[in-house]
């Protein structure tokens, strides 16, 4: 199998040295395997994004010598398929529209505040069968018993109960994906065999997982 890395940066900033660090040991893996590394623009955040990051980040890359295999790939331009697979995964029972308003989540989040208990969703639309005529997001169905298992080649293996994940949002109210689901979608599509990424991405790698 060849080994594919990505760099995948949002272009709502300046590459910064954190980002070069990772794009550096992405480049790196890849090499050293004769695989490929690419780079995805993450660019779904249409207010903060701009072109002007894009080619600064794309210039920095070229400076650095971290050159990529292939077309750049354009997150944004997938988003029809990211959708395509929230509906999917509804279809199948392994997602449901969750019709909670912002108040609701409000009062729940309230709740967990004042009796100091670690605020989870409620998961109150999660065996709801039917439609409401109302606005609604979709939300995975976090398995309720057993564990994940990430096998970080950094930090070895780790073991997360499912119950510490909530079923968390995967298509908003006005259709768009998070960046929960588009990474996931996004990471298939490309074929990546290998993420390389900050330690700040590690609570997300575990959602990624159920994904
Ligand atoms: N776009 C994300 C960021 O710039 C990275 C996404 C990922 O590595 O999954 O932090």
């Amino acid at each position: 199998m060849t080994v594919i890395t990505r760099f995948a940066p949002s272009p709502t900033g300046t590459l910064h040295l954190g980002g070069a660090r990772t794009a550096l040991f992405n480049w790196l893996f890849a090499k050293k395997y004769g695989g490929k590394f690419l780079l995805r623009i993450e660019d779904t955040d249409i207010l903060r994004s701009k072109n002007s990051y894009i080619e600064q980040i794309c210039e920095s890359l070229k400076w650095l010598n971290l050159n990529w295999d292939n077309d750049i790939y354009y997150q944004s331009k997938n988003i029809k398929e990211h959708v395509k697979q929230a509906y999917k995964l509804l279809d199948k029972g392994l997602a449901y529209k969750c019709y909670c308003t912002k108040e609701e989540l409000k009062r729940e989040k309230d709740f967990a505040l004042q009796n100091k208990i670690p605020y989870k969703y409620s998961g109150k639309y999660r065996d709801f069968k039917g439609n409401l005529d109302k606005e609604y997001v979709i939300r995975i169905k976090v398995p309720k018993k057993g564990s994940i298992k990430l096998n970080d080649k950094t930090q070895g293996l780790i073991n997360v109960n499912y119950d510490n994940l909530e079923d968390f949002i995967i298509l908003r109210s006005d259709n768009t994906p998070t960046y929960m689901l588009a990474v996931v979608v996004d990471d298939y599509t490309m074929k990546v065999t290998d993420v390389i990424r900050g330690d700040d991405h590690l609570t997300n790698t575990f959602k990624q997982i159920v994904l």
